[in-house]
């Protein structure tokens, strides 16, 4: 490996490691972590023994396959009992517990989050690796326009960048246009924000403050996370023109851990930092392990080394595929191609097509005189499904109307096979959001 490329590793050891040692590394720290989850948690130890199976079993990736899965559901049931809040899961005394985090409850009761200061730790290293991956050095100024709350979001990521040296500006409890601003203002090099906020917060640049966020501000990076809109060619594209950077996915969750990142040679796919995290990919139907490329499954997960509330073959039921290539930035941790293709739980049935909701946001966001906002909505007329979408023409574009909207139908019939019907409205009155936006609305 070229020695430039070797200094775009924040762990060269681990993150060159050949497969077949980067694999037994993998089975070793897998059975480490059911061994700490089983010892010290009533929940595992209960359902390894209905399952038949114990960490001494553990010898070979087929082993790790039998290994029951935790979901969503398992923590929401067992939450709020003792030790109060998380149920016995924890692995951990309470006391040694430093930091509460809750998913955003989008699918019903948020599950929280217990992790220990060392886990932190953990948390921030993932993401300073992901950080420098990205071209992320100690010289950059990053701005982080969200609300810090009780949602993990960038969170971790502002610990990452600081671990890496970064001069961290938290923008928190401030409202769009004064972290625009601030940002301006302190010269800063770099964001993060889920792909709504970075289109919003472009587009408030332009109308709010008649400024041009490629000329006017000096933001050379972006890290998206929170959406999949970064994988979406058309967003992020749009990103990338508006804000004159470069746009870089990542992929995390509350209850996993920052486990993906798109490194600089943006290969069309997201690295899994395998040295932290195990993913497996399974039939979403038949739970057969899938080890081919371009076939989706749902993604099963492991954090090897995150010890209060651990996190071992959790269903996240996030749809991901693998990529057949090796990365030409010469790490040998696999890619997954296209990024999150979707969530088990939102592709769903029109008419008895399956429809990912990112199939849609590709086809909108490819027409550059619309906006960057849309709401799609199907609902039962009679006994048949009814899908429809509106979206907003941008202002020197309205005389182009019917021409944008046949446009418009054509590349949706094209990719989903679906005849939509299309409304327009006034450009602005589409709701903006800063964090994840609700597109999807589905009132059968
Ligand atoms: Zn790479």
């Amino acid at each position: 490996m070229p020695a430039d490329k070797d200094r775009s590793c924040w762990n060269p050891i681990l993150e060159t490691l050949p497969r077949e040692k980067l694999r037994d590394l993998q089975v070793k720290k897998f059975r480490r972590i059911m061994n700490w989850a089983s010892q010290n948690s009533p929940y595992h130890r209960r359902i390894y023994r209905a399952a038949g199976i114990e960490p001494g079993d553990i010898k070979s990736m087929e082993d790790i396959s039998r290994v029951p899965t935790v979901e969503k559901s398992n923590m929401q049931n067992i939450q709020l009992k003792d030790p109060f809040p998380y149920g016995d899961m924890l692995c951990l005394p309470i006391e040694e517990v430093t930091a509460f985090r809750q998913t955003s409850g989008t699918t019903g009761q948020p599950v929280y989050q217990a992790d220990s200061w060392q886990d932190w730790e953990w948390w921030a290293d993932a993401w300073a690796g992901i950080l420098y991956s990205q071209g992320y050095r100690a010289s950059d100024r990053v701005f982080l326009p969200f609300g810090y709350n009780i949602f993990v979001a960038f969170w971790a990521a502002h610990y990452g960048a600081e671990k890496l040296g970064c001069e961290v500006i938290p923008g928190g409890v401030m409202n769009t246009e004064q972290r625009l601003q601030k940002m301006r203002e302190l010269r800063a090099t770099a964001f993060m924000a889920t792909p709504t906020y970075v289109l919003n917060m472009a587009e408030t640049a332009r109308n709010k403050l008649g400024l041009d966020p490629a000329r006017d501000f000096n933001i050379k990076r972006i890290t998206c996370a929170g959406e999949p809109g970064a994988s979406i060619p058309a967003t992020k594209k749009r990103m990338e023109d508006a804000w004159g950077a470069r746009v870089f996915d990542h992929i995390g969750a509350t209850e996993t851990g920052a486990w993906s990142f798109e490194c600089s040679e943006q290969p069309g796919g997201l690295h899994v930092n395998e040295a932290l995290f195990l993913v497996q990919i399974e039939d979403v139907q038949t739970g057969e392990p899938i080890e081919e490329p371009n076939r989706p499954g749902k993604m099963i997960i492991t954090a090897f080394d995150r010890q209060a509330q651990p996190c071992v073959r959790f269903d996240s039921k996030d749809i991901i595929q693998w990529h057949g290539d090796a990365c030409t930035c010469g790490r040998t941790y696999r890619m997954i191609k296209g990024g999150l293709i979707g969530r088990s739980d939102d592709i769903t049935k029109v008419k008895g097509v399956l429809l990912a909701p990112t199939v849609i946001e590709e086809a909108v966001r490819g027409i550059l005189e619309l906006s960057d906002e849309y709401i799609v909505t199907v609902m039962k007329k009679g006994d048949v499904d009814d899908i429809s979408i509106q979206v907003e023409i941008l202002a020197e574009a309205e005389n182009e109307q019917e021409r944008i909207i046949a446009e418009l139908a054509d590349r949706l019939r094209e990719k989903t096979n679906l005849r939509f019907n299309i409304s327009c409205c006034e450009y602005g009155t589409l709701p903006r959001s800063q964090l994840k936006a609700k597109r999807f609305r589905d009132l059968r």
